[in-house]
């Protein structure tokens, strides 16, 4: 079986600023990678270039074994078509730090939205499952609500819904609970821990939560300057991290004492 997400040589510039480059990694089907780093070491850009929001000026990324948005043939890059890279992006899903709820239509509506929209689902199927979703969320009360009436962590629990909705086979989370007030994290947190126990979609997940990562991923990545430092298993990143870089990063993350570095 072919890694669901797979980076072979990427290369993401804004304009003369190289942000990625030859960058290889790949994700299995069900895995949960977190990726660390500093900021502006490229985290973002990833999980963008996996949404289709930014596009790679270099290399290919594959989802399924299938190019996303360029192909490589008798060693041209070449563009795939709109269609062909919309029907891919359907099979992912991305919650953001800022929630980014629509904010003229009610939880409902926006829960609805994309099934309906842009996989066909009636309104009928579309609002049973949504409604389905919101009690796993333990938003059940809200339907009817408009996300400015919600508290932060409401909000991004919409966004959860929202982005489950969908069905995603992958979804991407940028530092979901960065912008949430310390007292709600964990319900938000919570919510993201309950779905990695009960489904295998596979998750690629970027945040400062470093219990959270170490509870729920099979594998973090350690990412400066837009490349791998170290990928390593949890156990391994958070206790004996075998790079300066990484430990440096962890120490100013967890503070002084919180890692083994011997
Ligand atoms: P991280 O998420 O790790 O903090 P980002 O992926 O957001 O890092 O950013 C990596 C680098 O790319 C930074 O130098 C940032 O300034 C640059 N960058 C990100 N998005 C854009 C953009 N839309 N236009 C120009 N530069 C960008
Ligand atoms: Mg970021």
């Amino acid at each position: 079986m072919p890694p669901i997400i797979e980076f072979r040589d990427v290369e993401k510039r804004f304009g003369t600023n190289v942000v990625l480059k030859d960058l290889n990694f790949h994700v299995n089907k069900g895995e949960r990678v977190t990726l660390i780093g500093p900021s502006g070491s490229g985290k973002t850009t990833i999980l963008r270039l996996v949404m289709t929001l930014e596009e790679a000026t270099g290399g290919m990324i594959l989802i399924d074994g299938q190019p996303l948005t360029h192909e490589i043939v008798d060693g041209k890059r070449k563009r795939l078509p709109k269609k062909k890279i919309k029907e891919t992006r359907t099979r992912i899903g991305m919650v953001f730090q800022q929630f980014n709820l629509f904010p003229n239509m009610t939880v409902m509506e926006n829960i609805i939205e994309s099934p309906v929209h842009v996989l066909g689902q009636s309104k009928d199927e579309a609002t049973a499952r949504a409604r389905d979703l919101l009690h796993q969320v333990g938003l059940s009360d809200k339907d009817d609500a408009h996300p400015s009436s919600l508290s932060g962590g409401q909000q991004q629990r919409v966004a959860i819904a929202r982005a489950l909705a969908m069905d995603p086979e992958i979804l991407l989370l940028d530092e979901v609970t960065s912008a949430l007030d310390p007292e709600i994290v964990d319900e938000v947190l919570g919510v993201l821990r309950r779905i990695a126990e009960t489904t295998d979609i596979t998750m690629l997940i970027v945040t400062h939560e470093m219990q959270f990562a170490r509870d729920v991923s099979d594998r973090v990545l350690m990412f400066d300057g837009g490349s791998i430092v170290e990928d390593a298993p949890p156990s391994t990143m958070f206790t004996a991290p075998t790079h300066q870089r990484t430990q440096q990063f962890l120490r100013a993350v967890l503070g002084e004492g919180q890692i083994g570095t011997h």
